[in-house]
């Protein structure tokens, strides 16, 4: 029986237009209005209005897949938070693994967003998660520890209140290697139990999802573990059979 209560597409540097549509269309004939668990579709920026235009039920929300830390000023080819809410934004991931490793994203980067995008009253969706020699050395948690310690350290309990983390194996992402859900339930136990230390109450309703591979056929017994509050989920949210589908296995 699936816990899940949100379901995040990140759509990379994928789709078009006519993908918004079809996409919001298939998650409204199957999504009542007063479904349980939300839905957040994540395009590219230039996508998000024409998104945002289709996204009209209460449980699908619009998200960013990155944003500048400043308000505004000279930084060329950046989008602000300001921006983003303009277009009707509400969730923004941070941190994901390709932006560490292929822009250079260091934790204080990260921290800094992660703490502009809450402060704002926006979502931020924290990726944390180990590369494959990091597991294999037996340090994913310490690995995962600093993530999540550098990110959250200084944030209020009403910022960590705005607050969705996403644990994100490296080795599992767009590779077609899932995390077993032991595995992945035996990692989110620890991050549970990290932001219920460091938020209390705030720590406990904190909402934390896998990522990395998850796909129709093994979603449901991801988000049957106690502590797999939903998916966030790359290729197979480009598809509308399949993202519907791992929607449909949260609820
Ligand atoms: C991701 O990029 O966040 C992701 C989980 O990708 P995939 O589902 O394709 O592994």
């Amino acid at each position: 029986m699936a816990n899940a209560s949100l379901v995040i597409g990140n759509w990379k540097m994928n789709g078009n237009a006519a993908l918004t549509r079809s996409m919001t269309a298939a998650l409204r004939e199957q999504q009542e209005p007063t479904a349980n668990v939300k839905v957040v579709v994540c395009p590219p920026f230039t996508l998000l209005g024409e998104l945002t235009r289709h996204c009209y039920y209460d449980n699908i929300a619009v998200g960013a897949q990155n944003v500048n830390a400043h308000n505004n000023g000279a930084h060329t080819g950046e989008i602000s938070l300001a921006m983003l809410q303009e277009l009707g934004v509400e969730y923004v991931i941070v941190g994901h693994s390709e932006r560490r490793a292929m822009y250079a994203e260091d934790n204080a980067a990260i921290a800094a967003k992660v703490t502009a995008v809450t402060a704002a009253g926006l979502t931020a969706v924290l990726c944390v998660g180990e590369d494959k020699e990091q597991r294999n050395n037996d340090q994913t948690w310490s690995v995962i520890e600093q993530q999540l310690s550098a990110a959250c350290n200084e944030l209020s309990r009403q910022q960590a209140s705005k607050l969705v983390v996403a644990y994100e194996p490296v080795w599992a992402i767009g590779t077609g290697e899932t995390a077993t859900p032991e595995q992945a339930q035996q990692v989110h136990s620890k991050i549970r139990g990290w932001l219920k230390q460091q938020f209390d109450a705030v720590g406990d309703e904190t909402e934390i999802l896998y990522g990395g591979s998850v796909k129709a056929d093994n979603a449901a017994e991801l988000f049957a573990q106690q502590d797999i509050d939903g998916g966030l989920i790359g290729g197979a949210s480009l598809k509308e059979q399949d993202f519907v589908a791992i929607v449909q296995a949260a609820q």
